[in-house]
C-alpha cells in the first residue's frame, strides 16, 4: 500500500522553457517524494496572464515528461483558481485581517529610501486610506505575529513579520491574487504534505505559514533547496538568459543536477539509460546531503 502521508508538488511558472535550475527543483521534489513512495503533482502557477509566455505550459509539461518526471492526477493551473482565491479573501475579511492600501510602489519606495530595512510596508493606510485615493490593493494585518517553523534541510528557523515584512498585499489594485494566498490556498486544497521548492521561497515560507494559521489549515514540511547560479553568481532565470535544458539526451543534466543537490553519484551511472537511472536515484536519495550553503554554481 502506498504511503499517502507524502504528497509533493512541482510548481513551475509558464513564462519560458525549463533551465537547469529550475529542473533541479524538479529532481528534488520528485525524488524526495518517490523515495518516500510518496505522491507527486504539477502545479501551474500563471496567476499573472500577462507575463505568461504562450505553449509555455505545455512546454514545461512536455520537458518533465522527456526527463521523465511523470506526475500523478490532474494539473492544477492558478489561472482558473480565482474563485477559491477570492473565497478565501472572504473568509480573512470576515476575520477583521483585511484592509484596503492605496500606497503605490513609489509610496513605498520614497519610504525606504535611504534606509536598510528593505520593502517593510510602515502601515501608513491601516487605520484607513488617505482622502482622495481610490485604486487600493488589500493587505492583511500581521499584527505581531512572529512565524517558527523547522526546515528540514536548514533547521529552525523564525520570522517576525512585523519587523521583517509588515502587513501584505494579497490582492493588487489590478485585482490579481498575491502569489502568497494563492499558494496556500493551492497546498491546502492538493493536500500538500511537503514543500520542496527553491531557497529562494524561504523569505515567503514565514508569510504562507502565517495565512494558514488565520485560515485553519494545516502547515506542510519544509525543504528547501539550494539555487543555482551561473559564473558570475547570477541566479538562473529567463532575466538572466539561462538556456534551455536539452530533452534529447536527459541523463547527463540530471547527474549534473543530483551533483548540485549533494548526491554522490558513482559513475557506472553515467551510461544508465533514463529509467536506470530513476530507479537508482529513487534508492540512493539522501536530503541530509543537500547543502545548506544557499547557492551552487552549476559546472560547465
Ligand atoms: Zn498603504
Amino acid at each position: 500500500m502506498p504511503d499517502t502521508l507524502y504528497r509533493g508538488r512541482f510548481a513551475p511558472s509558464p513564462n519560458g522553457p525549463l533551465h537547469f535550475g529550475s529542473l533541479l527543483t524538479a529532481v528534488g521534489s520528485y525524488l524526495d517524494a518517490r523515495s518516500h513512495q510518496g505522491e507527486w503533482l504539477v502545479r501551474i502557477e500563471n496567476l499573472d496572464p500577462p507575463r505568461e509566455v504562450p505553449g509555455s505550459s505545455q512546454d514545461i509539461l512536455q520537458t518533465l515528461e522527456s526527463f521523465g518526471l511523470y506526475w500523478d492526477g490532474p494539473i492544477v493551473y492558478q489561472g482558473q483558481r480565482h474563485d477559491a482565491y477570492a473565497e478565501a479573501l472572504d473568509q480573512l475579511g470576515k476575520l477583521q485581517l483585511l484592509y484596503p492600501c492605496a500606497c503605490s510602489r513609489r509610496d513605498l519606495q520614497a519610504h525606504v529610501l535611504g534606509t536598510t530595512i528593505g520593502r517593510i510596508y510602515p502601515g501608513t493606510c491601516r487605520a484607513g486610506i488617505p482622502k482622495g485615493r481610490s485604486r487600493c490593493s488589500t493587505r492583511v494585518r500581521v499584527g505581531n505575529a512572529s512565524v517558527q517553523f523547522v526546515d528540514r534541510s536548514l533547521g529552525l528557523i523564525e520570522e517576525d513579520l512585523a519587523a521583517e515584512v509588515g502587513d501584505f498585499v494579497l490582492q493588487r489594485a489590478d485585482g490579481l491574487f498575491a502569489y502568497q494566498l494563492a499558494v496556500v490556498i493551492d497546498d491546502a486544497d492538493q493536500k500538500i504534505t511537503d514543500v520542496v521548492r527553491g531557497m529562494d521561497l524561504l523569505a515567503s515560507t514565514g508569510r504562507q505559514i502565517y495565512l494558514q494559521q488565520v485560515l485553519n489549515l494545516p502547515t506542510p514540511r519544509y525543504l528547501h533547496l539550494p539555487i543555482v547560479v551561473n559564473q558570475a553568481g547570477e541566479k538562473l532565470s529567463k532575466q538572466t538568459h539561462a538556456p534551455a535544458i536539452d530533452p534529447a539526451d536527459p541523463v547527463p543534466p540530471l547527474i549534473a543536477a543530483l551533483r548540485c543537490l549533494g548526491q554522490t553519484v558513482p559513475h557506472e551511472v553515467e551510461n544508465a539509460r533514463l529509467r536506470e537511472f530513476w530507479e537508482w536515484a529513487v534508492t540512493a536519495w539522501k536530503p541530509a546531503q543537500i547543502p545548506c550553503t544557499g547557492d551552487v554554481m552549476v559546472q560547465n
